[in-house]
């Protein structure tokens, strides 16, 4: 763990909706992340995960407080800048992978950061690292109906990773997975903070997770409850 927090927060707040229909959907949130370790968020629905992923990741401008993130007051900045940051530093993942059906493996990562500006080889090149980093280096030339859910899943989290961002958001990666593909993607996560030294915040329903996080927080009505940190497991 790096000693410096990747991202703190201070009385982060966000409201929607007036009168009768006012809601806190977070509630003055005070929170430092660090690198890499992954944290995860756990809480009802409704509790406020999504609009803090939005908040820290450069999504959705809170209404108070603010997100200080690799040593910048995110939300001072203007738009240009905000999308520039998230663009070079937050990496995502969702729960529904979002692959070009016709291209390979390879592909799905080379092509978008060739847009960004890589020649294609050097593109490749760290299309190869990345996917072998995630336990595919037998799969650079499948395309996504030829592979299973959680090989999908594994190609999405190489592409996130591809452009190494600091800070890495999740949504439910598991929840369409099996078991045994859900603990494969948890056990890459982990992995992958550590490597990147890069922090990720997964929100998540699934307990099955918990072994591999090494915090745990609680949301609920836009509070954090809990914040726990896990035992070491040995992994
Ligand atoms: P979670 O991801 O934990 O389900 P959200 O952060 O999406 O929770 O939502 C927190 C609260 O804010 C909920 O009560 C939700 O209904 C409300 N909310 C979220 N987005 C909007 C929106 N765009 N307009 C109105 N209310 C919203
Ligand atoms: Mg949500």
């Amino acid at each position: 763990m790096s000693t410096d927090p990747l991202v703190t927060t201070q009385g982060l707040g966000k409201i929607f909706g007036k009168g009768a229909q006012r809601v806190i959907a977070l509630d003055k949130i005070d929170l430092s992340l660090w690198g890499g370790e992954m944290t995860l968020l756990m809480g009802p629905s409704g509790s406020g995960k999504s609009s803090m992923i939005a908040a820290l990741g450069g999504l959705q401008k809170p209404d108070t407080g603010s997100v200080t993130a690799l040593g910048q007051n995110l939300w001072k900045q203007g738009g240009g800048k905000i999308n520039k940051f998230r663009r070079e530093h937050c990496g995502f993942v969702f729960q529904t992978v979002g692959l070009f059906p016709a291209l390979c493996a390879l592909d799905q990562i080379a092509l978008p950061l060739n847009y960004l500006g890589q020649s294609m080889g050097a593109a490749r090149k760290q299309a190869r690292i990345v996917l072998d980093e995630v336990g595919l280096g037998e799969r650079y030339y499948s395309r996504p109906n030829e592979m299973s859910g959680g090989e999908n899943q594994r190609v999405a989290i190489a592409r996130m990773l591809a452009k190494d961002p600091k800070l890495i958001f999740c949504d439910e990666p598991t929840s369409a997975l099996d078991g045994k593909n859900g603990a494969i993607v948890a056990e890459l996560l982990k992995k992958a903070a550590r490597a990147h030294d890069a922090m990720i915040l997964c929100v998540t329903h699934d307990d099955r997770l918990r072994p591999y996080a090494d915090r745990v927080l609680q949301i609920e009505d836009g509070r954090i409850i809990s914040d726990t940190r896990e035992e070491e497991t040995g992994t």
